[in-house]
């Protein structure tokens, strides 16, 4: 293994799963639901294959039915226009079109912001282009992990190629508001900074929060690339496809990297997904409400439980402060928590450079069904 990655070893959530299946805990590691998306959809699928729809090589950008769905999805949802022949490009999930925006994007020697604590393909997918990672951490206050907006400011140096953001943001729940993205935008637009804007979250959003692309701000959309996933908005994780929208430019130079990782992926699910991106308003707000009623529902059971919660305001994680229990280290208290408790979590300080900061902070999932969270809520309290 090249020193680019000997420092990633193998990814929590392939530990923590193994964990849970060698343990037979309650999986609440790894985000992934219990309950796959619509049956009509699982449906549009079995008929691509059968009609024979995706079966050879599909064309590099993603099948043109898939392409304008998503551009028609950016325009309905948030008003955004995107030429679907020449500013969307399907990828194998959002963790290649990470990683493709990162090896076409930045140079060796480049520095990345990221927002800390990030999901753990953001450091490999910074190794792999070369580049080197600036994470700027996001601190609890007020109930809510907050970004430090001066400090987002100092992290920028004559060096900074590019801002990896992600909102609604895994692990924290965190949904950056309006008037963040509106501070976070005019800073790129000064600095002439591009953006890679990981939004997979983007229908996972409770409460009064809500979901705003930083490519709809002033000065974004030729520097913005927004990324997209079918796993999250469908539940349908093993599928693979994601996509991102972005400028002819910037999508011509993802899609350079992209062609030589997967080339294409996916065939028969594009034509699925793109039925799936016209489902009715109706979907989007039963799914949310679903979600809503379970982190709440997993929310109590964890304060129950003597945690210190984090309300998410969107993704479907919670992220908890194990100090009230009298623990202060997140990975010795998630590899003891299967034998004590039956219950897998993950670690967050995996999710840091700065390792001692998130070391208290452990994150659960709340995308299973509702007696799999009640009994994770049960075992908890029990092992208290
Ligand atoms: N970005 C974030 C923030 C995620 O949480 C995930 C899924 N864990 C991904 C990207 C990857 O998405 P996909 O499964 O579509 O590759
Ligand atoms: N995105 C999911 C999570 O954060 C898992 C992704 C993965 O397994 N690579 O839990």
């Amino acid at each position: 293994l090249n020193r680019r990655l000997t420092e990633f070893g193998t990814t929590i959530f392939a530990e923590m799963s193994a964990l849970a299946l060698s343990t037979d805990s309650i999986n609440l590691g790894q985000g992934f639901p219990d309950t796959d998306g619509p049956e009509e959809i699982r449906e549009a699928a079995v008929r691509a294959l059968r009609d024979g729809r995706g079966n050879q090589y599909p064309p590099g950008p993603g099948v043109p039915e898939l392409r304008t769905a998503i551009a028609a999805h950016q325009k309905h949802h948030y008003g955004l226009s995107y030429d679907p022949d020449r500013e969307v490009l399907v990828t194998a999930g959002a963790t290649e079109a990470i990683a493709a925006s990162l090896l076409a994007l930045v140079e060796p020697g480049d520095e990345v912001i990221a927002l800390e604590p990030y999901y753990d393909s953001y450091a490999a997918g910074i190794a792999m282009a070369g580049g080197t990672r600036v994470p700027v951490t996001l601190r609890p206050h007020e109930g809510r992990f907050r970004l430090d907006l001066d400090e987002l400011r100092d992290a920028v140096t004559d060096n900074t190629r590019l801002l990896l953001l992600n909102t609604p943001h895994n692990p924290t729940g965190t949904v950056l508001s309006r008037e963040e993205l509106g501070e976070i935008a005019k800073l790129a637009v000064e600095r002439d900074l591009l953006v890679v804007t990981d939004e997979v979250y983007e229908h996972l959003v409770f409460d009064d929060a809500e979901h705003v692309p930083l490519a709809g701000f002033p000065g974004m959309r030729e520097r913005t690339v927004t990324i997209g996933s079918a796993g999250k908005t469908f539940s349908f994780t093993g599928w693979k496809v994601g996509w991102i929208t972005s400028t002819p430019d910037l999508v011509t130079a993802v899609r350079s990297a992209k062609q030589f990782l997967t080339y294409v992926a996916s065939g028969p699910f594009q034509y699925a997904v793109a039925e799936a991106l016209a489902l009715p308003d109706t979907y989007f707000e039963a799914f949310r409400a679903d979600l809503r009623a379970k982190r709440d529902l997993l929310a109590a059971g964890l304060t129950a439980a003597g945690f210190e919660v984090f309300r998410p305001a969107g993704t479907y994680f919670v992220t908890t402060d194990i100090r009230p229990l009298g623990e202060s280290d997140g990975f010795a208290f998630c590899r003891a928590l299967p034998e004590r408790a039956g219950v897998v979590a993950i670690p967050n300080a995996v999710f840091y450079d700065h390792r001692e900061e998130g070391a208290p902070f452990v994150r659960f999932t709340f995308c299973k069904r509702t007696e799999v969270l009640e009994a994770a809520a049960r075992r908890l309290r029990a092992a208290r």
